[in-house]
Order: structure tokens, then C-alpha cells, then sequence
């Protein structure tokens, strides 16, 4: 199925819910909560070029792969969007959007701003949620203290969030996460509400 198809087939299947915000504000944390509560939704597996982290395992957390690989899927139109972020190609592949939703579950897309914005334009149906820090100096902290980036790295992290925070605006929902409870709940709330649409 192509992308003109994808919007169609939201009618009878799956919603589809895109979740967006900077690194470090705890999106992995909050979705793997509502996932533990909710059979019915799926969390995306991306395609990236990026080096796996310590504890993260291929086919689980992402498809690590080449950037050779990265390129054939984009010539070969498998990525319904794909963006470039710090320095490295993530991407979400159709089949799974067309495979989820078809059989009838809801899937989440965690990704950055610009793919958000290409599924937004491909898929009107989707639902677009903002997850932000309670403030940078908080985000600046919680990211210096999870010890996955080097301090260069985390620098661009953050130049990134300013950037994506003007695009922010664009989205359906945006949630402080403040307290990881209270956000997990009002992300529960979100999608309840969007499912009776
Ligand atoms: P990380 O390297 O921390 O795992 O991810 C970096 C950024 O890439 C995060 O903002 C994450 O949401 C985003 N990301 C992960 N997968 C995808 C994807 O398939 N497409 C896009 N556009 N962004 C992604």
C-alpha cells in the first residue's frame, strides 16, 4: 500500500498516534508505561543508522542498520517518513504502519519533528503528541544524568529541542512531564478520547 492509500485505510483500522519531544524528556519511559496497560497499541521499530547504546538490542529497540541499507530503503520507497538527526538516518518503514493498523491496533510512532511532520501530511488521521520537560534547565539535567551522550552530543540534543520546540505548535496535544505518572495519565487520556473519534 502507497501513501495515497494510508489515509483511506484509517477509516476501518487502527489509530495512529505520532509521539514527539526532545531527547531526555522521558517519551521511552511514559510509552512503555501506556504499552504495559494497553494490549491493543504497538510502539513503531525504526530503521536507523545510529550505533546501538549498551543495552539496547537489534529488532527490539530499533533495526540497526548501514547507511548503504538506510539509502536502498528510501530508493525503494519502504520508509513512509525518515529524517536525518543528529548525524544520523531514522526511519519508519509503511509495512509496518499498513500491517499494525490493518490488523486492527492502535501503533505509536516515537520519532523527531520533521518525520512527525511528513506523517501529519501523509496521514491526516494521525494524532500528534508533544511531550515536554517541565523546563531546559530540567531537560538539560535528565539528560547530562542518564549518561548515554557524550557531552558534544548532549549539546546537540539540546540545540535540536529549541528547533523542534517552534514546531511543537503544529502538534495535536502537548503534555509536561513534570511527574512520569501524571504524563503517563493524560497520554492515557488522549488516546481514550481520540479512540471514541
Ligand atoms: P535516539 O538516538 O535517542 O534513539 O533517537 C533520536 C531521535 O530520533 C529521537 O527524537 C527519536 O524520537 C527519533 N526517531 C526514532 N526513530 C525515528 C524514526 O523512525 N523517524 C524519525 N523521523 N525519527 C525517529
Amino acid at each position: 500500500i502507497q501513501s495515497g492509500e494510508l489515509s483511506k485505510m484509517q477509516k476501518t483500522s487502527g489509530k495512529l498516534f505520532v509521539i514527539s519531544g526532545p531527547s531526555g524528556v522521558g517519551k521511552g519511559t511514559i510509552i512503555h508505561k501506556l504499552l504495559e496497560k494497553n494490549p491493543n497499541i504497538k510502539l513503531s521499530i525504526s530503521a536507523t543508522t545510529r550505533a546501538p547504546r549498551p543495552h539496547e538490542t537489534d529488532g527490539v529497540d530499533y533495526y540497526f542498520i548501514s547507511r548503504d541499507n538506510f539509502t536502498k530503503l528510501i530508493k525503494e520507497d519502504k520508509l513512509a517518513e525518515w529524517a536525518e538527526f543528529s548525524g544520523n538516518y531514522y526511519g519508519t518503514y509503511y509495512d509496518t504502519i499498513n500491517n499494525t493498523l490493518q490488523n486492527g491496533y492502535d501503533l505509536i510512532l516515537e520519532i523527531e519533528v520533521k518525520g512527525a511532520m511528513q506523517i501529519k501530511n501523509k496521514i491526516p488521521s494521525a494524532v500528534l503528541i508533544f511531550i515536554l520537560p517541565p523546563s531546559f534547565d530540567e531537560l538539560q539535567k535528565r539528560l547530562t544524568g542518564r549518561n548515554t551522550e557524550k557531552t558534544e552530543e548532549i549539546k546537540q540534543r539540546l540545540a535540536i529541542f529549541e528547533d523542534e520546540y517552534a514546531k511543537s505548535f503544529e502538534f495535536n496535544y502537548k503534555i509536561t512531564n513534570d511527574n512520569l505518572d501524571e504524563a503517563t495519565e493524560e497520554l492515557q487520556k488522549i488516546i481514550s478520547r481520540e479512540k471514541q473519534n
